[in-house]
């Protein structure tokens, strides 16, 4: 293991510590946003896409034709899909923190999974490397500090 990825690992063990930490002290209003969530992106049908208004004009403004990720078009990856950087299973008070939020094709968020944003790094840069610094480009790092708080 190279020095960057020991560097990922770290942190990565760091963010996973402190948000379960968090978990403790989760309020009303965090559960409510979890679950508006599930309203505001609907989960059944075709709504990975987004099947509110409110939704879909969110990914028609935060997304153009290519994902930022693997760089491809939606249209031959499965079409857009809102992923959680940082993943709701593990952050529910993040569910619909704006700057958690981001437009991805659907192969890579399959690919994405539930991995933590810095396990998730560390898995392109060994799979994917030519795809790494579109990721690190998106680390939420504001988000991943306010972890420590
Ligand atoms: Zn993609």
């Amino acid at each position: 293991m190279n020095s960057e990825s020991k560097d990922l690992k770290e942190l990565f063990d760091l963010a996973d510590r402190v948000g379960r930490r968090r978990y403790h002290r989760l309020t009303q209003q965090d559960f409510e946003d979890y679950r508006k969530y599930d309203y505001w992106r609907c989960v059944n049908g075709d709504g990975e896409c987004g099947s509110t208004r409110q939704s879909k004009d969110w990914i028609d403004e935060n997304s153009d034709w290519n994902c930022p990720i693997c760089e491809q078009r939606y249209a031959d990856r499965g079409g857009r899909t809102i992923d959680h950087k940082l993943p709701r299973s593990q952050y529910p008070w993040l569910s619909m923190n704006f700057e958690n939020l981001w437009v991805i094709c659907q192969m890579c968020n399959e690919e994405k999974g539930e991995m933590h944003w810095y396990e998730y790094e560390h898995y392109v840069f060994i799979h994917s490397p030519k795809l790494y610094s579109n990721v690190q480009a998106a680390r939420p790092s504001l988000l991943l500090k306010s972890l420590k708080s």
